[in-house]
Order: C-alpha cells, then sequence, then structure tokens
C-alpha cells in the first residue's frame, strides 16, 4: 500500500511539473513580418515563374500523396480525366510492358487506348477490374499495340465479363484484309479452343466481340460519341495504310493519343489546343543504339524514317498545338537516352513535359490543373473483384453454355485419379464437379453478402455518385 501512495504521488509530481513546464512553453508570438516571412518565404506567389513548372501544375488536393499514385486509393473526381500508362515500350522487357493508356472520366465512363501486349498486367495492378474494360480503341495493327487482347478478352468473360461484350474500335485497311474487322475474326478463330473449354464458365453476351470499324480516310471522323463523350480519329503516316491517331474530348478537356507515325500536319489540325497530348517519341541515337540496345544503326535509321516520331519533331509538334500537358511514350526509358530525350523535345517546346515512361505513370487533370505522378504497380497483385451494375438490385449469373460432358470425351476423365488416394484421411472437399443449378442464377442484392456487395458494386457506387455531382453542377 505505501508503495502504491508513493508511485501515485510521483505521477502526481510528474504531471504538475509537466504543466508548469507547458506554462513556461508558451511563448509570446513573433512579429506579424517574422510569420509572413517564414509563410512566404520561397514561394512564388505571382511573384516570379518558379523553375520549368507553368501555372496549373501542380498537386490536387485530393491525392493521397503527390509524389506516387497506388491504386485503390484515390476516386476519380466528378470533374477530373485520369490517365495511366499501362505500358510504355515498343520493345517489350520486364520493366516495360508494350503500349496501352487507360483512360477514366468523372463520369463513369473508362475507355483503354491500344492495348500492348503484357499491358494486361499492370491493369490488374492498378486494381482494374478486366470485366470493367469494354471499349478498347485501337491505333494500328502491330502487335505491340493489341497483343494482349486476346487475353482480355478471354480472361475478362470468365472473370465476370458477362452483361456487356467487349467492343473494339479500330481503322479500316486499304483491303478488308488488313482492317480491325478482320484482324478480330483472326483473333476469335484463334481463340477457338480457348472459347469453347471456357463454355463450361458462365459466358453470357462475354464472347459476342463487337467491332467497330472506321474508315481510315475519313480524316476527323467521329467513333465514339455517347454521354458527353466525343472520339475522333485521323490518318498517321505509319509506313502502312491504317494506322490512326484519336483524340477524346469530354467535360471541356481534351486527350490526344496519336499512336505511331511520322509527325504530319494531319496531327497538328486534328490535336490543336488539346489538352493532354501524348505522341511517340524515338531519340536521336542510332549510332549507340547498335551497342546499347542490340539494333544495328542502319535498321534503327530506316525504322524511324519511315515509321516514327523524331525528338526533336516531337518537340515541334507539341510548340504548334499547345497542349497545357505534353507527354511521349512509346520509349525505352533508360538512364542513356532519357536526358537526351528531354534536350531534343526541350528545343522546340518550352512548356509543361513529362515522359509518359516507365509503366504507372499516371495523370491527374481538371478544367484548371494538371499533374503528373509515378503509380506504385506492386509486382504479385491480386485481382480486384469484378464489378457489376447492381442498378436492378440483383446479380446475374449467367448458365455456362456447355457441361464438360459435352466438349470432352468420357475417357479421359476416367482416367482421373480417384481423390480418396490423394486427400489425407478424414479430409475430402465436397467436390464440385457439375455447375451447382440449372438456368442463370439470380441473387437480389439483399440477400447478397456484405462484403461481396462492397467490393463488386464499388465501380457502380462511384458512376452514381460521380454523375450525381456533375448534374447538379451550375450550368448543368
Ligand atoms: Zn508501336
Ligand atoms: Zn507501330
Amino acid at each position: 500500500m505505501p508503495l502504491l501512495r508513493s508511485l501515485l504521488l510521483s505521477l502526481l509530481a510528474l504531471a504538475i511539473a509537466g504543466l508548469v513546464m507547458a506554462q513556461a512553453d508558451v511563448k509570446k508570438p513573433s512579429s506579424e513580418q517574422d510569420v509572413e516571412a517564414v509563410l512566404t518565404g520561397g514561394v512564388p506567389m505571382g511573384r516570379w515563374k518558379e523553375g520549368l513548372l507553368f501555372d496549373g501544375v501542380r498537386p490536387m488536393p485530393w491525392l493521397k500523396s503527390a509524389a506516387n499514385w497506388f491504386p485503390g486509393t484515390e476516386d476519380v473526381q466528378p470533374n477530373e480525366m485520369r490517365v495511366t500508362f499501362m505500358g510504355t515500350a515498343p520493345m517489350i522487357r520486364p520493366g516495360q510492358m508494350n503500349t496501352s493508356i487507360y483512360v477514366e472520366l468523372g463520369n463513369g465512363d473508362k475507355f483503354v487506348f491500344d492495348m500492348g501486349e503484357g499491358a494486361v498486367a499492370n491493369y490488374v495492378a492498378a486494381r482494374v477490374a478486366l470485366n470493367e474494360i469494354k471499349h478498347v480503341f485501337i491505333t494500328h495493327l502491330h502487335v505491340d499495340h493489341f497483343g494482349s487482347l486476346p487475353y482480355l478478352w478471354m480472361f475478362g468473360t470468365w472473370a465476370g465479363g458477362w452483361h456487356e461484350p467487349l467492343t473494339i474500335y479500330g481503322p479500316s485497311g486499304r483491303t478488308a484484309e488488313y482492317g480491325t474487322k478482320k484482324m478480330v475474326e483472326g483473333m476469335r478463330m484463334m481463340l477457338g479452343w480457348h472459347r469453347d473449354a471456357f463454355s463450361v464458365f458462365p459466358v453470357g453476351k462475354g464472347h459476342d466481340i463487337q467491332v467497330k470499324e472506321f474508315d481510315f480516310r475519313d480524316n476527323g471522323g467521329v467513333v465514339y460519341d455517347k454521354d458527353g463523350v466525343r472520339v475522333i480519329h485521323w490518318q498517321r503516316s505509319h509506313a502502312k495504310d491504317g494506322a490512326s491517331g484519336y483524340r477524346l474530348d469530354w467535360n471541356d478537356m481534351c486527350f490526344v493519343w496519336t499512336g505511331d507515325g511520322r509527325p504530319s500536319k494531319l496531327d497538328i489540325k486534328y490535336a490543336k489546343g488539346c489538352d493532354l497530348y501524348v505522341t511517340e517519341l524515338q531519340p536521336e541515337v542510332v549510332e549507340i543504339n547498335s551497342g546499347v540496345q542490340g539494333v544495328p544503326p542502319f535498321l534503327a535509321r530506316y525504322t524511324i524514317d519511315t515509321h516514327h516520331t523524331p525528338g526533336y519533331a516531337a518537340g515541334y509538334l507539341a510548340s504548334q498545338i499547345k497542349p497545357r500537358m505534353f507527354m511521349t511514350t512509346h520509349m525505352n526509358f533508360d538512364p542513356f537516352l532519357n536526358e537526351e530525350t528531354v534536350a531534343e523535345v526541350r528545343h522546340h517546346w518550352k512548356g509543361p513535359y513529362h515522359f509518359g515512361a516507365p509503366d504507372g505513370i499516371v495523370v491527374n487533370m481538371t478544367r484548371d490543373l494538371v499533374w503528373v505522378r509515378e503509380g506504385i504497380l506492386p509486382d504479385y497483385p491480386n485481382s480486384r473483384a469484378p464489378q457489376f451494375d447492381f442498378s436492378r438490385g440483383q446479380l446475374v449469373v449467367p448458365h455456362p453454355p456447355h457441361r464438360r460432358e459435352d466438349i470432352q470425351e468420357p475417357f479421359v476423365r476416367e482416367q482421373q485419379l480417384d481423390p480418396a488416394a490423394y486427400y489425407p484421411k478424414g479430409y475430402m472437399p465436397h467436390l464440385l464437379e457439375d455447375w451447382p443449378v440449372e438456368g442463370d442464377i439470380v441473387i437480389p442484392m439483399d440477400v447478397l453478402p456484405d462484403n461481396l456487395k462492397d467490393s463488386m458494386g464499388a465501380s457502380w457506387r462511384l458512376r452514381n455518385k460521380n454523375r450525381k455531382a456533375l448534374e447538379e453542377q451550375p450550368g448543368n
């Protein structure tokens, strides 16, 4: 008891001492001039222009980190356009997948521009549910711009892409055999075994892929026009007829992805004044290419001069188009190239400029502000839950078109080991070898467990919230 009392007393003494010290710590405020000197020291506040950043180039207050984007931590705001570089190189390697750009709009719409080989891995890492990708615009039919389509189509369907088909937008060719329609037909044929094999799963409309092929010569033609979103296209000079550039306009903001091609008057005409102008770029390093990149100089020079946009030309185009943010992608991200690239672009373009590389670079854009950050894409992410529209208050799982018995002879099934031979004694899961119900499964939302409702309805809820906010804006 005396021990406890002395402990309490000493605690009380400590507390009093703390109070006295805190009292003694309250100091006389600094003068108004001193406070102002500290709060405004080094801050331009309109008194001078700071570095090479420009008016309107700064992080938005809702970003969780001004330097990094962590997938799944920030909602796209009602008035915002968020653009993520999911693949950034013509030459695929572990750090850089082939070209793909993801555009998310505040109204909940999502668009993919090109779907190069390997890019789908970055979509998964960026927590994009594959069944949310429904509109893919292909600039041209080089495989580094569409190589991930077969995977996206098949596994996007498997992972809940049952209610809306995937639509591929792309140019015609000079003859039908070279058009986007023909490529998709070829892909459908290539995936014949896969499609039939996956028909033991729910499919719904997932396998009914749609193609919107436009006439590549119809410069300025509208390829998409819905809910205030408009996408036009124009020809690019890329060795073969059919290569196209795209411009997306929404909410008084504009995004351009030119795809590959030689710098052209058409680019200036159709991209003029666009907020976010993205083109491809090849730096002038043909001589050292053979040593560093393994490309013989003559092959590098010839490839650039017949197909691509040199760094100087990219800067020149930007100086004519005058975007709020200029970005280049489809370029190797290497220390020996990067400074060279900036120097070439800067020869003509003194305005805002960033690399659309390496993979995961994110652009947040509103009418007033634009900010570019590094996205943190994990190497071993989990897939996001499939996203569903719960407007009708139910989750519908379509019945699989086939059973195994329809597509597999009995012999090989009969050779399967008896599970009792390998499961430990006393453990036997209830095997689900047949689809458990007849007909479509329809689950009302109120019986759906909360965790499923929350995870699978997240995009739908954000879309509703943002659309409401957009409707309530003055002027709408
Ligand atoms: Zn390319
Ligand atoms: Zn190309």
